[in-house]
C-alpha cells in the first residue's frame, strides 16, 4: 500500500514526526520532491534531528529510505547528513537514489543567493539552497541528471554548453565571477564519486515492491499553500508539494497511492513573503511563536522566526482539497492550552463580500480576516493517550476543525515525541 504524508498548510506542519512515527510500520520511505530547502524535525531515541534531504524514515533499521527522481540532490549535504546521523549513534540507513534525480549544482545557490540580493526587499524570501534556480533549469532541459555522471564525454560536452549560458548570467547580470567548465565537470566527477554506492533504478525497484506488497510512504515536505500550480503563486516554492506529484517525483503509477494522509496544523505558521491572511502580530503572535513547535517556531533550515496566525479553516479546507486529503493528522494542539479563548479565521472578507473558497493570489492580497472565537481548554494536554480523556473544549476544537475542513481527523498530536499521538478513529 502506498500512503502519502503531506502538508495542508505552508509547511512545518509536523510531517516529519507523523513519517516518522508511520515508518515503523513502513518498509520504504521516500522524498518525492524539493531539496534541502525546508527541514523536518524528529525526536525519538536517538535524540534530535533536523533532516532536510534523507526522508523521515531513516531512523529504523527494517526501512529503506529513498531519494526520488523529483528531488532537488545535493550531494554533499546528502553525504554530511548521513555522516551526522552516524555520528549521533543512528546505525547507517540503507538509502537509495534515483538514477534519474537531478543533481543540485553549486552555481543554483550561488545564482539563488544573487538573485534574492538584486530583488532585494522584493524577493520572495528564499532559503538560498539553489532550488528555484534547480528546477529552473531542469525544465529548461539544462539541468544534470545522475545518471549523466556515468558518461564522461557526454558530461564534458554538456558542461561547457551549460557554462556558456550561466556566464551571461554571472558576468552581465551579477557582475560576478564567472564559472570554469573544467573545474565544474570536476566537481561533477567528486559528486559521482559520492553517489555511486547509492545509485538505482528507483522506479523499477518499486515497481517490484509494489508487486510484493510493501508498505510505502511518500513524504511530502512543504505544504498545500507552497504549490506552483494550487499555491499563493508567486511566493511558493519550485516542485509540487502535492499527493498527486508523489507519482511522478517516485515513479510510481498514481492509483497506487490508496491513502493522503494530510496534516494540518492547529494554528498557522509561514515562511516567506506573502498574503497570510490570519496572521496576527506583536506579544500575541511572540507568545505563539515561542511556545509553537518544539522550544518555538523557527525555520529548522534557516533558524529564521515563522510568521505566526491562527487557524485558517479557508484556507486549510483548500490545503485538503488539493491534496486530495483522505484523512487529516491534527498537529501541535498541545500549544494551544494557554489560551482561554481561541480565534478560527472561517472567511475572508474581500471588498465587503465574505468568502469561503480559498482566491488567486491577487483577490487573496485584498483578504481580511472573519474570526470565530472558540473557547479555549486552558490546561495541559500532554500525555493524554486516549481521545475521550481529552477535555470537552479541545474535543469541540477538533469538531468544529473537522466541520470545517470536511475530512476525518483520525490522528491528533499532543507533543513533538514520537509516541505523543492519539488515534482517534
Ligand atoms: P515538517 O516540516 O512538517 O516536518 O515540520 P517541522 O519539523 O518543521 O515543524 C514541526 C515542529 O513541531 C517540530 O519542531 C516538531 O518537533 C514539532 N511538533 C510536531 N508535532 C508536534 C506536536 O504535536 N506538539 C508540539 N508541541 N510540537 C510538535
Amino acid at each position: 500500500m502506498v500512503r502519502a504524508i503531506v502538508g495542508a498548510n505552508w509547511g512545518d506542519e509536523g510531517k516529519g514526526k507523523i513519517t516518522d512515527m508511520l515508518a515503523k510500520e513502513s518498509d520504504i520511505i521516500i522524498r518525492f520532491q524539493g531539496g534541502s530547502n525546508a527541514g523536518h524535525t524528529i525526536i525519538n531515541n536517538y535524540g534530535k534531528f533536523a533532516l532536510h534531504l534523507l526522508p523521515s524514515g531513516v531512523f529504523y533499521d527494517h526501512t529503506t529510505s529513498i531519494i526520488g527522481n523529483g528531488v532537488a540532490l545535493n550531494i554533499p549535504y546528502l553525504l554530511k547528513e548521513i555522516k551526522e546521523l552516524e555520528s549521533k549513534g543512528v546505525p547507517t540507513p540503507k538509502i537509495l537514489v534515483s538514477d534519474r534525480a537531478q543533481i543540485l549544482m553549486p552555481y543554483h545557490i550561488l545564482l539563488d543567493t544573487y538573485e534574492e540580493a538584486r530583488l532585494a526587499g522584493k524577493s520572495f524570501g528564499s532559503t538560498k539552497s539553489g532550488i528555484a534556480p534547480f528546477y529552473s533549469d531542469k525544465y529548461a532541459k539544462i539541468g544534470f541528471q545522475v545518471s549523466e555522471l556515468f558518461d564522461e564525454d557526454y558530461l564534458k560536452e554538456k558542461v561547457e554548453r551549460v557554462c556558456e549560458i550561466k556566464n551571461v548570467l554571472l558576468e552581465h547580470l551579477y557582475h560576478k565571477e564567472k564559472l570554469v567548465p573544467e573545474e565544474v565537470f570536476q566537481t561533477l566527477i567528486e559528486y559521482r564519486e559520492m553517489i555511486k554506492p547509492y545509485v538505482c533504478d528507483v522506479s523499477a525497484y518499486l515497481h517490484q515492491a509494489i508487486k510484493e506488497g510493501k508498505n510505502i510512504l511518500l513524504e511530502g515536505q512543504l505544504g498545500s499553500l507552497k504549490d506552483p500550480d494550487h499555491g499563493i503563486y508567486p511566493m511558493v516554492t519550485s516542485s509540487s508539494t502535492l499527493a498527486a506529484y508523489g507519482a511522478i517525483g517516485a515513479g510510481i503509477p498514481p492509483y497506487e497511492i490508496k491513502n493522503i494522509t494530510t496534516v494540518v496544523k492547529a494554528y498557522s505558521s509561514a515562511v516567506g513573503a506573502g498574503a497570510f491572511v490570519s496572521e496576527i502580530f506583536n506579544e500575541e503572535a511572540d507568545e505563539l511563536r515561542k511556545r509553537g513547535g518544539d522550544g518555538g517556531e523557527f525555520g529548522a533550515t534557516t533558524g529564521r522566526p515563522r510568521r505566526m496566525g491562527w487557524f485558517d479553516a479557508v484556507a486549510t479546507r483548500y490545503g485538503c482539497r488539493v491534496q486530495g486529503a483522505t484523512e487529516v493528522a491534527l498537529t501541535v494542539l498541545d500549544v494551544l492550552g494557554y489560551l482561554k479563548e481561541i480565534p478560527m479565521c472561517v472567511g475572508y472578507e474581500i471588498d465587503g463580500k465574505v468568502i469561503k473558497d480559498f482566491p488567486t493570489t491577487v483577490q487573496l492580497e485584498k483578504a481580511k480576516p472573519v474570526w470565530k472565537v472558540m473557547p479555549g481548554w486552558n490546561c495541559e494536554i500532554r500525555g493524554i493517550k486516549n481521545y475521550e480523556e481529552l477535555p470537552k473544549e479541545c474535543k469541540d476544537y477538533i469538531d468544529e476543525i473537522e466541520k470545517e475542513i470536511g475530512v476525518p481527523i483520525t490522528l491528533v498530536s499532543n507533543g513533538p515525541e514520537r509516541d505523543a499521538i492519539i488515534k482517534r478513529k
